[in-house]
């Protein structure tokens, strides 16, 4: 009987997962139709409409992409042989356009001790790319973006930070993040940091969040890793 009662519930989460994006992605869809209409009455502004368009189908893949990297079952992790400073100079060079546009000052604080590891390269970089995307959609007027790594011989884990001095999180809403669909962003999915907690927690990591308000947000995790 307990047994049928967690099954309920779980079936009840994942539901309740399933209804918001399937919200989430009808909003958009609701948009591109009406502006669709627009265009087929009117050939005026077709440029504009299509930018709008462009932009909402946009948004429709990125729920997609992160709700299925949510979904999909964990898999045992692959290690492979891991430069993590590669994957961390790769990830803040796909930034390269906004970091320029919104005139953010970039600091890469490597610690050279840090050795070749065997590691999980795929999930290192998403876990990067979601920190890195939240630090520089928090400083839209400009600021700077430190990227820190250090390795900590004592038990041989890599802590690497994203630090950001951007808008920074209230108190009370620093406990919200990483619930399901929490967003503070017009166009925020809130699905992000689950992402990031997932794959975090799947190679035996921890996250952490330091931030201010106005001040800024620092995010520390923490991974075990095997030194080669
Ligand atoms: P999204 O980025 O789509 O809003 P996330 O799950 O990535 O969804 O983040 C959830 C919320 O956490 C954001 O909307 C924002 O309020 C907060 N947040 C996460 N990282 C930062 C950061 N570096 N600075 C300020 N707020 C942040
Ligand atoms: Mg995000």
């Amino acid at each position: 009987k307990d047994e049928l009662q967690a099954r309920t519930k779980q079936n009840e989460t994942a539901l309740r997962v399933a209804a918001g994006i399937a919200h989430e992605i009808r909003n958009p869809l609701t948009s591109i139709k009406g502006f669709m209409q627009l265009m087929m009455s009117n050939q005026m502004d077709v440029q504009k409409y299509s930018e709008i368009i462009f932009s909402e189908l946009s948004r429709i893949e990125t729920i997609v992409n992160e709700f299925m990297l949510l979904a999909k079952p964990t898999q045992k992790t692959e290690l492979e042989e891991t430069d993590v400073h590669d994957i961390m100079i790769y990830v803040t060079s796909l930034f390269k356009n906004q970091i320029e546009g919104q005139d953010i000052e970039l600091f890469q604080n490597f610690d050279p001790s840090l050795p070749q590891c065997l590691s999980d390269p795929k999930r290192l970089k998403q876990i990067f790319i979601n920190l890195v995307k939240n630090a520089v959609e928090a400083m839209e007027d400009g600021g700077s973006l430190t990227v820190k790594s250090e390795y900590i011989q004592q038990d041989s884990s890599l802590r690497f930070t994203v630090s950001d001095t951007g808008k920074g999180i209230e108190q009370e809403k620093l406990q919200r993040i990483g619930e399901p669909f929490f967003t503070t962003k017009e166009k925020g999915t809130g699905l992000g940091v689950m992402v990031t907690n997932k794959f975090v927690e799947s190679l035996d990591g921890q996250i952490h969040y330091e931030s201010e308000i106005g001040k800024g947000t620092s995010v520390i995790v923490t991974l075990p890793i095997k030194p080669i």
